[in-house]
């Protein structure tokens, strides 16, 4: 029996060939300078904070050279598979504005290379498989799982490499004639490659990372067809959908390394070209003396929900990721302020081999310093849309009196050095609590300095019905409260209080503190003049009358 004969028995049903495939996937009218990338997740229901910088160095990739990225959803592993899985794909796409120029989504098509679901490209696969088999590269395998781990164990033992291959490999000189009649039979089998590698000869690979790296080759027959589902695994769809699909650069996690000799076997095993490969870093975290992987059972920053619910504008995301991928990045964006991150020079090379330190609190600064220099319209609707998620009480709040909260928001902003104290859209309603009448309930007054109640009444009173007027210039007004200090016995100016600290009761410093803490209950807050002006008299008297 030939090879071509046992492929028509075990696939009697394709009639489709590779060339068929190859024509109705035409080439793509690009050019060696426009790189084709993919976001290739498995559906697994979680996407890790490590699946954003790959699918972040795809869309860059892409992007930056006006090629296309693609998304595709890798759900071989059915045992794996979550419902809405891929919902939370396309809700961390959507946050990170990666939109993928090809994608399937709920049964819609976008693109000429679908289906880019991989239980749907079965018969695909199937076609090519039946034409590697055809060419005696691949043959039926029908050891079964205690067989495999008998096997394993002997190898632990005799200390012999693991995998399927030499003399280990049982089913792969069985005669045809035996094959067939094995699967007339009804037996259950997979299909393995049939490696011609030696692992005594060396292959030369060029990283985009790494540069050159030299393995030994590949000599295992690993299964590219699993028994019960019929569905490839991954090492055999990528080798079949990264050649259809025309992709030029593929972008993994380093787990994948090990596997690159397998890949380079198949793709010449079809006489295809192989995509240029970048293994990303691993994400590292610092703990105590010791940096350890980042884990998503232990690291809640270790998954994309962390930043969507604390509300993390991405951009900070982004501008975090991008200073761990080229140390070069972060003196770029000083030289380049306003630039997109799509023009910064990338060089996959400068990317981090061993692992890079992912650091929450870079972050939060990073964050910082972007929702700073937004304006107040930028911040409420950024804000806003958060809070239509995530906190629909605060948001029906904060949109009651839509010019009332911008003008909260606006507080130390549009200036040349404007406060830095949102690191994320959760953080607004714990920082401005204080200016709604429907959340200032206090519990807990910040007194500092003076502390006696009546002292502190009578420094309210007196300020607000003698001092305080709300047409004031933010230089009258501070003069005015100076004045209440110096007539209450305090000093009005620092130098003159530290010369002489024992003629007076207090500064001006610990009477602003009282006024802020009487009308805020915090001691810390942006700005107390403009406090002031948005509060407005009315609801300032209410909080003093309640002290
Ligand atoms: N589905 C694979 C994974 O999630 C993708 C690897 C690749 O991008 O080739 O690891």
């Amino acid at each position: 029996m030939t090879d071509k004969e046992l492929a028509e028995l075990i696939f009697p049903n394709i009639k489709k060939t590779i060339a068929d495939y190859e024509k109705k996937y035409p080439k793509r009218a690009l050019t060696d300078n426009q790189y084709v990338t993919r976001f290739a997740p498995s559906p697994t229901g979680f996407v890790h904070i490590g699946n954003l910088i790959q699918a972040l160095l795809d869309y860059f990739l892409a992007k930056s050279s006006d090629g296309v990225f693609y998304l595709r959803n890798e759900d071989t592993d059915t045992k794996r598979e979550v419902d809405s899985a891929v919902d939370k794909i396309m809700e961390v796409l959507d946050y990170a504005d990666f939109k993928p120029d090809e994608y399937e989504y709920r049964g819609k098509i976008i693109g000429n290379y679908g289906p880019y679901v991989q239980s749907e490209r079965k018969e695909i696969y199937h076609a090519f498989i039946k034409e590697l088999i055809s060419m005696g590269r691949a043959y039926p395998c029908f050891c079964s799982a205690e067989e495999l781990d008998i096997m394993r164990k002997k190898q632990e033992a005799k200390k012999c490499m693991p995998g399927y291959y030499g003399a280990w490999a049982k089913c792969r000189d069985l005669s045809n004639e035996e094959r067939a009649e094995r699967i007339k039979n009804g037996e259950s089998f997979v299909i393995r490659f049939k490696s011609m590698g030696n692992p005594n000869r060396r292959i030369k690979y060029d990283d985009l990372v790494m540069g050159i790296i030299e393995f030994p080759e590949n000599n295992n027959d690993m299964v590219i067809m699993k028994s019960n589902d019929l569905l490839p695994t991954y090492h055999f769809a990528h080798v079949v959908d990264d050649h259809l699909m025309q992709t030029t650069h593929v972008v993994r996690g380093q787990e994948w390394l090990p596997s690159v000799p397998l890949h380079v076997e198949m793709f010449e095993a079809f006489g295809f070209t192989q995509p240029k490969y970048i293994h990303s870093c691993l994400l590292l975290k610092q703990e105590g003396n010791i940096r350890r992987k980042i884990s998503k059972r232990k690291d809640p920053e270790a998954l994309m929900t962390y930043y969507i619910e604390k509300g993390y504008p991405s951009e900070a995301v982004i501008e975090s990721l991008m200073t761990i991928l080229n140390s070069n990045y972060e003196e770029w964006r000083d030289n380049n302020p306003n630039a997109s991150y799509l023009e910064f020079p990338f060089d996959p090379k400068k990317i981090g081999t061993t692992g890079a330190l992912y650091d929450l609190e870079k972050l939060d600064n990073i964050s910082k310093n972007i929702i700073s220099k937004m304006n107040k319209d930028e911040v409420f609707d950024n804000l806003v849309k958060y809070t239509e998620e995530f906190d629909t009480d605060f948001d029906a709040i904060l949109k009651k009196d839509v010019e009332y909260t911008k003008a909260i928001l606006n507080i130390e902003r549009e200036q040349a050095k404007p406060r830095k104290d949102f690191a994320c859209w959760s953080n607004v309603k714990n920082s401005i609590w204080y200016m709604y009448e429907e959340l200032y309930h206090p519990d807990n007054y910040e007194w500092m300095k003076i502390t006696d109640m009546d002292e502190i009444k009578s420094i309210c009173n007196t300020y607000f019905n003698d001092y305080y007027n709300e047409s004031d210039d933010k230089d009258t007004w501070f003069n005015k409260v100076k004045e209440l200090s110096e007539s209450l016995g305090y000093a009005g100016n620092m130098k003159e209080y530290k010369a002489n600290p024992d003629a007076y009761k207090g500064n001006v410093a610990d009477i602003s503190t009282v006024l802020r803490v009487s009308l805020t209950s915090k001691s810390q807050t942006p700005d107390l003049y403009e406090i002031m002006r948005i509060l407005g008299k009315d609801e300032i008297m209410r909080r003093i009358n309640n002290l």
